[in-house]
């Protein structure tokens, strides 16, 4: 029987970067906060102002072994997000989005609870429509590098969608396209941070292939702000719903903007692109601005200011 009052939220993948803007945000809404997370690509710091809220709790926990707890909601956000780290141990990647998808949505059965799934833009692969509108089914390479993350996260969406059909659960399946911002890791090789880290050491900036392959980049907060409202939609819309930036770059412009807002010295190297990256990559929004009267507002150089402002912070700190 249930007897608290506050929403319990279990955030799996809460001490990562976007995991943890979520739990600030819950937080800040009024809610009880869980966060999961076996720290594989997250970070202590990122939670550890925190840590003394009496209505947030950490559990070091790998979402590949079954949980037992009771909660209202669950956001899943846990597994690596970055290529450099997806691709660390490919097979732990896999069984993170699938196994984990499976309990999750096994404790969400349980509890009759709702829950969201942390979808990606990858599900698109090297798409070959663009923008990329949720219809889209997506040009994915079954058996590359990148594949363990993609249809990883593409079997997890089948998942979230037989137990929507199969158990009559509420599952939301958002759809993030590249998002960035203070709390990423440093080393991850994400283009944003790489770039940002590269700038501020003065040292070259690594555009892979020849940097017209194409990005749209939204800011952290943006997008928490898009799952949180997602996550309060109707139970007979399950998404899927892209939530991203509509506004796209090339790799080599935003290599430009980030010479110029940090003022460094640093000079550009060509490296060589890695496998099956994506050529253009651009969310069509009208999903989400219709139902959610949800709109990214944050420009890409105020957010990049942010999250370079951050990392200065971070090296300053040692
Ligand atoms: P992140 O790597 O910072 O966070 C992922 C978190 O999951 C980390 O804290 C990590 O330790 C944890 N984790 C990994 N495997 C786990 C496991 N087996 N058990 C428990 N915890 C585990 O990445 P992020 O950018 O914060 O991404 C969060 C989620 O959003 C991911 O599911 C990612 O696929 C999705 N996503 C992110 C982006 C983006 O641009 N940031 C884009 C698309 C999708
Ligand atoms: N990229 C780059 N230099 C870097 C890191 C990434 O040119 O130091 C490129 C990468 O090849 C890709 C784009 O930037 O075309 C975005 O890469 P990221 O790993 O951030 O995300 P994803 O490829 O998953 O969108």
């Amino acid at each position: 029987m249930r007897t608290w009052t506050r929403k319990r939220v279990l955030v799996t993948g809460g001490a990562g970067f976007l995991g943890s803007h979520l739990c600030d945000r819950l937080l800040a809404e009024g809610n009880d906060v869980l966060c999961v997370d076996n720290l594989f690509s997250g970070n202590r710091d990122n939670i550890v102002h925190l840590l003394r809220n009496p209505n947030f709790e950490f559990m070091r926990h790998d979402v590949t072994f079954p949980l037992y707890l009771e909660v209202d909601e669950i956001y899943n956000l846990a597994c690596p997000a970055s290529p450099v780290h997806y691709q660390h141990d490919p097979v732990q990647t896999t069984k993170t989005n699938v196994h984990g998808a499976i309990n999750m949505l096994g404790l969400a059965k349980r509890v009759k609870a709702r829950i969201l799934q942390a979808s990606t833009s990858e599900v698109y692969g090297d798409p070959e429509q663009h923008p990329q509108s949720e219809t889209y089914w997506g040009h994915v390479n079954p058996i590359g590098l990148r594949a363990c993350y993609d249809e990883g996260k593409r079997c997890a969406e089948t998942l979230f969608f037989d137990y929507y059909r199969q158990h009559r659960l509420t599952v939301k399946v958002v759809r993030i396209f590249n998002t960035y911002g203070p709390r990423m890791h440093p080393n991850d090789g994400r283009v944003v941070s790489n770039f940002i880290v590269q700038a501020l050491k003065n040292e070259p900036i690594t555009v892979y292939g020849d940097g017209a392959q194409t990005r749209s980049f939204c800011f952290v907060d943006d997008l928490i702000t898009g799952m949180i409202a997602f996550m309060k939609t109707p139970d007979d819309f399950p998404g899927p719903m892209n939530l991203g930036n509509d506004r796209e770059f090339t790799i080599l412009e935003l290599a430009q903007k980030v010479i110029a807002l940090t003022g460094s010295s640093s000079r550009l190297v060509l490296k060589s692109l890695p496998s099956d990256d994506p050529k253009q990559r651009r969310p069509d929004l009208t999903l989400a601005r219709t139902r959610l009267d949800w709109e990214p507002r944050v420009q890409l150089d105020e957010g990049l200011v942010a999250t370079i402002a951050h990392f200065k912070q971070l090296f300053q700190s040692g």
